[in-house]
């Protein structure tokens, strides 16, 4: 049959055809990008990604008349590098059907990844991003991160990390789930009303990915047990939403050189940035080059009083959650030296720019670590 471009349509094979002509001698080329057949290819197929192998098909092929069996994913971009090569003068070409998912799927030998079944399904939609993939999903399972706070911001940001694979996520908090926290805890359930929600969360967490390990610490954040807390951590979140761990977090943060997601939360209204300025001196700021301390305990909302939209701490936590994931894989922009302010009445977001202070009390260059304050804990905003 002649196709309407007066070309021999491209052959295709079956992958038990393709395999044995593989074994005859054909020369088996997998064409899917780098990312995509770490996760495993046709066994002995040889890995050139299109773009390099249509800019130059004479470096790659050994001739015009070579038998060449091109395979990708699932058969589609294997038969446009072959329409493309036939232009090019190439006749003996040939595209896997249904490419490497049907050649795995009939049993055929594969050359897989270092890792197991539960991995490459699990994180299949990671794995098929080209900035997060297997070396990105391997640095996730590997990372550590420290949250504090099982509470409005640490639910989901807990959630979507342990979804996401973060090897280790340490979660401390001392608090006992109480029925006014459904509302917006969405770790704890009715059940575990009167259990201590680092518990809850564990029940929760290792539910929804076993492969992440929790480690509960049933305690608050204290000058004596912060830097505890952030040993062998890669990213600090402070799901905690008072001033006693704000302050403690930041300035261990900045001493240890670890970088602080920070979340706030106030009745419709949050705000979200990355303090970094242990790894950024003089250049990013901490949260202490905003406010160099906490206000007095009499100029604080009241705390009954104050309230916060149920679903509001969700929307910041997830932020929360986004940069600490982008932190960990190295990509994108981070919020570091920018504030993001979220009114969900208005539905708007509105970013100011931080700068840091050259007179902090803690993060400007060549100052000596004045040591930590507990703060007396008192609520400005309410328990979140
Ligand atoms: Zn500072």
């Amino acid at each position: 049959m002649i196709g309407d471009n007066g070309r021999m349509p491209i052959r295709t094979l079956s992958p038990s055809q393709a395999h044995a002509r593989q074994r005859a001698g054909a020369l088996l080329i997998d064409v899917r990008a780098a990312h995509e057949r770490a996760l495993g290819m046709a066994e002995d197929a040889l890995g050139i990604v299109r773009e390099d192998l249509q800019a130059d098909p004479a470096r790659h092929l050994p001739g015009l008349d070579a038998e060449v069996l091109l395979i990708c994913q699932r058969g589609a971009r294997s038969l446009q590098v072959a329409e493309v090569l036939e232009v090019r003068g190439y006749r003996n070409l040939s595209s896997v059907d249904g490419g490497t998912d049907a050649w795995d799927a009939a049993g055929l030998p594969m050359q897989r990844a270092d890792v197991d079944a539960d991995f490459s399904e699990r994180y299949s939609r990671h794995l098929r991003l080209p900035d997060v993939g297997l070396d990105g999903q391997k640095a996730l399972e590997a990372s550590r991160v420290l949250l504090v706070g099982a509470g409005g911001l640490g639910s989901p940001a807990a959630f979507y990390l342990a979804a996401a694979g973060v090897g280790t996520l340490r979660l401390a908090d001392d608090d006992i789930v109480d029925r006014s926290n459904l509302q917006r805890q969405i770790l704890h359930t009715e059940a575990r009303i009167g259990t201590p929600k680092v518990a809850s969360a564990v029940a929760a967490l290792s539910a929804l990915n076993p492969r992440t390990r929790i480690e509960p610490i049933r305690e608050r954040v204290t000058s004596d047990n912060v830097e505890r807390l952030l040993e062998g951590v890669d990213v600090v979140i402070d799901g905690a939403d008072n001033f006693p761990a704000r302050y403690l977090l930041n300035d261990a943060c900045v001493k240890l050189a670890k970088p602080l997601v920070y979340g706030a939360v106030h009745r419709f209204e949050g705000q979200a940035s990355v303090f970094d300025a242990g790894r950024h001196r003089g250049t990013a700021p901490c949260y202490r080059c905003l406010f160099p301390e906490p206000p007095p305990p009499e100029s604080a909302p009241n705390c009954a009083e104050a309230g916060v939209l149920g679903v509001l701490p969700g929307v910041i936590g997830l932020l929360q959650a986004t940069e600490a994931i982008k932190l960990l894989l190295g990509i994108g922009e981070p919020l570091r030296g920018r504030l993001l302010q979220f009114d969900a009445l208005a539905l708007r977001f509105r970013e100011t720019r931080l700068l840091p202070d050259p007179g902090c009390p803690v993060c400007a260059p060549d100052r000596a670590f004045p040591g930590y304050v507990d703060y007396a804990a008192f609520c400005a905003g309410g328990e979140v």
